[in-house]
């Protein structure tokens, strides 16, 4: 695995980062976001623009090269992740940029009244083609949000995935496995990164993604799983039921199950990344065993 030097703290402290990753692709980290870069024939094309970075965003892609930005794609609705679209039309002009979503991230924008990003001009769907390369577009990943778009491109002999708030490699995911939307979809969107041919991914943040760092998040939610299973088979769900308070049962039986699981998390994974494992880990348990809970899993 080909990792980009440095810990993401320092990535934080960084103005930029650039990485080439094949013939035409680039990954740019500013602030511990990521964006992906093609240059074209004539012109540059951006995957997402998080925000408070469009400036630096800038700076990056003019250390890649002297082409005028062309286009900017949204890979889902959350504006931390594309949010200064509208910063970067301002300094470089608006004219002949198109701004590509799908219907579903477009939607998601005007429904949830997220207002910040530039408008989307070009919906998208299947494919997105620009100056002759292609992206196959993936619109099944539903558990980070249910718009959230995956982008893969072959280019020279080199397969690159970008697909946000997924994985965060060489960190625990964040807490609450970065505010999923729905865990079970999530877990399924892990399982179907593994059945994808690629060989390096542009993840929202962090460091460069590879198919092992993926299998690590998969084996931490499947253990989740497995330590809910035994709690749940553990706790006594009538014990929990005597007090004469209403869904009292909430705080015993659910603590009882999500601290049980958590104990046996911490054998696992703890050491060597205490201070990190103890901030986003209970979270974690705790909105997988709802989300299991609500599905009898
Ligand atoms: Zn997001």
């Amino acid at each position: 695995m080909q990792k980009v030097e440095g810990g993401h703290l320092e990535r934080f402290k960084k103005p930029f980062e650039v990485q080439r990753l094949s013939k035409n692709m680039y990954w740019v980290s500013v602030a511990n976001y990521n964006v992906t870069v093609l240059v074209g024939e004539a012109g540059v094309l951006l995957i997402d623009v998080p925000i408070h970075t469009g400036k630096r965003v800038l700076k990056a892609f003019e250390a890649i090269t002297d082409k005028p930005l062309r286009g900017i794609v949204y890979s889902h609705a959350h504006a931390d992740h594309v949010g200064d679209s509208g910063v970067i039309l301002k300094e470089v002009g608006a004219n002949n940029i198109d701004i590509y979503a799908t219907e579903e991230v477009r939607d998601a924008l005007i429904s949830h009244n997220v207002t910040l990003p530039a408008s989307v001009t070009k919906i998208i769907s299947d494919k997105l083609v620009f100056e002759g390369h292609t992206f196959d577009v993936y619109k099944n990943f539903d558990g980070h949000t249910p718009d959230n778009t995956g982008f893969l491109i072959e280019d020279g002999g080199r397969k690159i995935l970008h697909a946000i708030d997924l994985i965060h490699p060489d960190q625990l995911e964040f807490r609450s496995f970065a505010n999923v939307e729905d865990a079970i979809a999530y877990k399924n969107d892990i399982d179907y990164l593994l059945t994808m041919d690629w060989n390096v991914m542009v993840t929202g943040h962090s460091n460069l993604g590879y198919k092992e760092d993926v299998k690590f998040v998969q084996e931490y939610i499947r253990d989740i799983q497995s330590y809910i299973h035994q709690g749940h088979s553990k706790a006594d769900f009538s014990a929990h039921l005597k007090s004469d308070t209403p869904f009292a049962w909430y705080d015993g039986y659910s603590n009882e199950v999500i601290d049980f699981a958590f104990n046996l998390l911490a054998e696992k994974y703890r050491e060597g990344r205490e201070e990190e494992f103890d901030i986003v880990a209970w979270s974690q348990v705790e909105v997988l065993f709802w989300a299991m809970f609500a599905r009898a899993l």
